[in-house]
C-alpha cells in the first residue's frame, strides 16, 4: 500500500505540520475568508526550507502515484493550514494535476510551473450562481459563453463559489463554445474578471475564500485553450477522480487530528466521578470514530489503487467521496459532542474541522448527486444483464 519513498516524505511532512504549522492555527491573519496571502507565503517559505513544499511532485517532475499521494496528503491534512503550507491544497493541487496531464509544454511552463514551485495560487471557474439558473450539480447547465474572434476567444458569464479567485494569479475558466464546453487558462488579475463579492460561507480555511466573479468580455488568446474546443468535459474527467480523492485524503488527516484532540479530552475530563471515556456513551463514540476513520482510509487506498491501474475511477471515486465525506462528518460531529461546550468553541481546531468537513459533503459533487449517478449505473448494469 505505502511505498518507502512516500512514507519517508510523509514522516517529514507530519513533523513539519505538527511542529511548525499547527502553532499558526491561532494566527490573527487567519480570517473568515481564509489565511491572508502574506501568511500563505510565510508558511510556504517555511515548507520550502523544510523540504516539504509540493511534496507529492518530485524534483524531476514525477508525480507520486495515487496511493503514495494518499500517504503524504493525509499528513498535510493534520492541520487545515497544512495543505496550504505544503502546497497540496485545493484547488491548486487539482489544477496542477490537470495541467500536468493535458497542458502543452508552453502552457505548462507559463501556468503550471509557478504552481508547482509554490509562487502562485490558482482558481477553477466552473460553478455559476444558482439564482441565475447556472451550472452547479449539473455542469451541463453552464451559461458562460466563449465566442471565437480571430486569434482570441471572448468569454462572458458569471461564476460563483470560485475558491481562491481573490489573490490567485492563474485561472482555469470553463465556458461553452459552439463546439461545447471548453477550458481556458487565464492570467489573474484581469480587469475583465471582476470579483463582485467574497461569499461568507461555513468554511474558512481556503485562501481568498469563495468568490462571485463576473467575466465581462474577457479576451483570451487561442494558445490558452486547453486541448481543443469542445473538450471541456472530457478534460474535467481527468481532474475529477484524483481531485475528489485528494479532498478525502486531506480531510481524513483533519478528522484524525480532531479525533486525537477529542480522545485526549475524554481521557482527561471527569464527570460524575469518572473520566468521560469511561462513560459508555462517550467510549462508544470514540469507538465509532476509530471504525469510520479506518473505513475511510481503506476506501481511499482502494480507490487510489484503481486510479493507479490507469482507470478513470469515476464510479469508485463517487463511492469513495460519499463514504469518506459522510464518515468524516460523523467523526467530526462526534468529536464536537465529546468535548461539550469546548467542542463548539474556537479554543481548539475541532470546531473549524467540523465546519470544513460539512462543506466537503457538497463540493466536488453533493452526496445525493453521487448516489444518483451510482443508481443510474446500477440500473444500466441490470438492464445489460437482462439482454
Ligand atoms: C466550499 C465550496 C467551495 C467550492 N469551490 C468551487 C470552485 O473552486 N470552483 C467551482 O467551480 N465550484 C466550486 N464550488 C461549487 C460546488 O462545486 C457546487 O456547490 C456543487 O457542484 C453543487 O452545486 P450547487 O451549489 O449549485 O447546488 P445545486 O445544484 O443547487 O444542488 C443543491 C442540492 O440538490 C440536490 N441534488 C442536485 N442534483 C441532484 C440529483 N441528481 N439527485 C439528488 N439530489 C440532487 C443535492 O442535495 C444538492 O446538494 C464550491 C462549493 C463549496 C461549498
Amino acid at each position: 500500500m505505502d511505498s518507502l519513498r512516500a512514507q519517508r516524505i510523509a514522516d517529514k511532512v507530519e513533523k513539519f505540520v505538527r511542529d511548525v504549522v499547527i502553532p499558526y492555527e491561532k494566527d490573527s491573519r487567519c480570517g473568515d475568508h481564509g489565511p491572508a496571502d502574506e501568511l500563505v507565503t510565510e508558511l510556504r517559505d517555511k515548507a520550502r526550507a523544510a523540504g516539504v513544499l509540493t511534496p507529492h511532485i518530485l524534483k524531476d517532475g514525477d508525480h507520486l502515484n495515487q496511493q503514495e499521494t494518499a500517504t503524504v496528503l493525509i499528513k498535510t491534512g493534520l492541520s487545515p493550514l497544512g495543505p496550504i503550507a505544503c502546497n497540496t491544497a485545493a484547488p491548486d493541487e487539482g489544477n496542477m494535476y490537470l495541467l500536468g496531464k493535458v497542458a502543452n509544454d508552453e502552457q505548462k511552463k507559463r501556468f503550471m510551473d509557478p504552481l508547482v514551485n509554490g509562487s502562485a495560487r490558482s482558481a477553477f471557474f466552473m460553478t455559476e450562481p444558482a439564482a441565475e439558473g447556472g451550472a452547479g450539480s449539473d455542469p451541463t447547465m453552464m451559461k458562460t459563453t466563449a465566442i471565437a474572434d480571430g486569434d482570441y476567444w471572448v468569454i462572458n458569464g458569471r461564476k460563483a463559489f470560485i475558491t481562491g479567485a481573490q489573490g490567485a494569479t492563474i485561472g482555469i475558466v470553463m465556458a461553452n463554445s459552439a463546439d461545447g464546453a471548453c477550458m481556458f487558462l487565464v492570467d489573474l488579475p484581469d480587469p475583465a474578471i471582476k470579483i463582485e463579492r467574497i461569499m461568507d460561507t461555513i468554511d474558512t480555511s481556503m485562501p481568498g475564500g469563495h468568490a462571485v466573479v463576473l467575466l465581462d468580455n474577457l479576451r483570451v488568446h487561442k494558445s490558452q485553450l486547453l486541448g481543443h474546443s469542445g473538450d471541456g468535459f472530457k478534460l474535467a474527467q481527468v481532474r475529477l477522480s484524483p481531485a475528489r480523492l485528494s479532498h478525502c485524503m486531506r480531510w481524513l488527516g483533519a478528522a484524525t487530528r480532531a479525533n486525537e484532540i477529542a480522545t485526549a479530552y475524554a481521557c482527561k475530563r471527569e464527570a460524575f466521578g469518572k473520566l468521560i471515556i469511561d462513560h459508555e456513551g462517550v467510549g462508544f463514540m470514540l469507538a465509532d470514530n476509530l471504525i469510520d476513520l479506518e473505513q475511510s482510509r481503506q476506501m481511499i487506498y482502494w480507490c487510489a489503487s484503481v486510479l493507479d491501474q490507469g482507470s478513470l475511477g469515476t464510479v469508485e471515486s463517487s463511492m469513495a467521496k460519499v463514504a469518506v465525506s459522510e464518515a468524516l462528518y460523523r467523526v467530526a460531529d462526534r468529536c464536537v459532542q465529546i468535548m461539550g461546550g469546548t467542542g463548539v468553541s474556537r479554543d481548539t481546531v475541532v470546531e473549524m474541522i467540523f465546519r470544513e468537513i460539512r462543506a466537503f459533503r457538497i463540493y466536488d459533487g453533493p452526496t445525493e448527486v453521487h448516489k444518483w449517478s451510482l443508481a443510474k449505473k446500477i440500473k444500466r448494469d441490470f438492464l445489460k444483464r437482462q439482454q
